[in-house]
């Protein structure tokens, strides 16, 4: 079956390469049809690891995917053939503790597509279980469907600051994961989101939303954006989407005493973290890794209108020029927010 395949650190092939093909009675064997562009996937072609996990043979790339049901296991009730469908793309051993507390996106033994030694779905078909594949109502297009594995993470991180009707929350960071954090904070029931980023064209997109405030921090002080949206009393959530060391200089003054700093950017460089700044305003302190129980959340909001993610959508490559489309992340342009790879009609 042809594949994108990261043959090793910096170089991309589309070739034959053979997959797990059996539908086991649980499974469902899926067409791809649209696949996004993730900065996962992305740091894997640049620097060949993320952390421990280390690309140490050819593998395929892509886990934001969407597509068309075509077979079903013998124990399959809940999916027929021709549903169209989106996938969470990991996959917990199911009898783990962390599956059994709720929390399978923390097992240990968590099988993730495009994470070394598992396979990804830039290829032509997947098979799947089941209960990790999430049918799409007839309203939700592929390519929307295809933006429901990032907008989950941005559903963790609103879960997990625990939003009262009302909160005003900070962002920090406009790529994709900040601005579908915004969103979801929005849906939450934030009633302001103030997202900050050093790129103008990213900014203007996500302030095409309703009740986001984009704050450029090379011609505004973030700090004295949300004094002055607060009253000087702070936001009531932080979250820090931009995994960089400085968003961590001062970032407790913007939050209220008593409020909550979720962390969702992944530093890749070690951190200088304010421990007495944390304490003095007694800070809850939340990290987001992943997503559990987001899926059909993320869909019904898509379906209800309350969410629109076709903006982010910033470019749609054929499966053919996948590797373009790659080369194009790598470049990261200031005003590129998902790239996305059509191998369906
Ligand atoms: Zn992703």
């Amino acid at each position: 079956m042809q594949a994108l395949v990261l043959e090793r650190k910096g170089e991309l092939a589309i070739r034959d390469i053979d997959l797990p093909r059996d539908v086991g009675p649980n499974d469902v064997r899926i067409a791809i049809h649209t696949v996004g562009v993730c900065g996962s996937d992305v740091h894997y072609y640049t620097h060949g690891a993320i952390g421990s996990f280390v690309v140490r043979d050819p593998m395929v790339l892509g886990h934001e995917a969407a597509g068309t049901v075509t077979e079903i296991g013998a124990e399959v009730k809940t999916l027929k053939v021709g549903d169209r469908v989106c996938m969470e793309p990991g996959v917990p051993n199911m009898a783990s503790r962390a599956s059994k507390l709720g929390i399978y996106n923390v097992d240990p033994d968590v099988r993730f597509w495009a994470t070394p030694p598992i396979h990804g779905v830039l290829t032509a078909e997947v098979v799947h279980p089941a209960a990790f594949t999430y049918k799409l109502p007839d309203n939700v297009s592929f390519a929307e469907g295809a933006m429901i594995e990032p907008f989950a993470v941005g559903m963790q991180a609103a879960s997990r600051a625990g939003i009262a009707p009302g909160d005003v929350a900070v962002v920090i960071g406009c790529g994709p994961i900040g601005i579908m954090t915004a969103i979801a904070a929005l849906a939450g029931g934030c009633s302001r989101v103030i997202i900050s980023d050093l790129s103008a064209p990213k900014l203007a997109i996500a302030g095409q939303y309703a009740g986001i405030t984009s704050v450029n921090i090379t011609e505004a002080s973030l700090a004295e954006t949300v004094a002055d949206a607060t009253d000087g009393w702070g936001a009531d959530i932080v979250f820090e989407a931009s995994g960089s060391p400085r968003a961590y200089q001062g970032i407790f003054d913007l939050l209220r005493p008593g409020g909550t700093l979720v962390l969702v950017g992944l530093p890749v460089e070690p951190v200088a973290f304010d421990i007495p700044a944390a304490i003095f305003k007694e800070a809850h302190i939340e990290t987001v890794f992943r997503y559990a129980n987001n899926f059909d959340r993320a869909v019904n909001l898509i379906a209800s209108g309350k969410v629109d993610l076709k903006p982010l959508i910033t470019d749609t490559y054929a499966f053919a020029d996948s590797i373009a489309a790659f080369e194009r992340a790598a470049k990261g342009l200031a005003e590129d927010v998902k790239l996305q790879i059509r191998l369906g009609d």
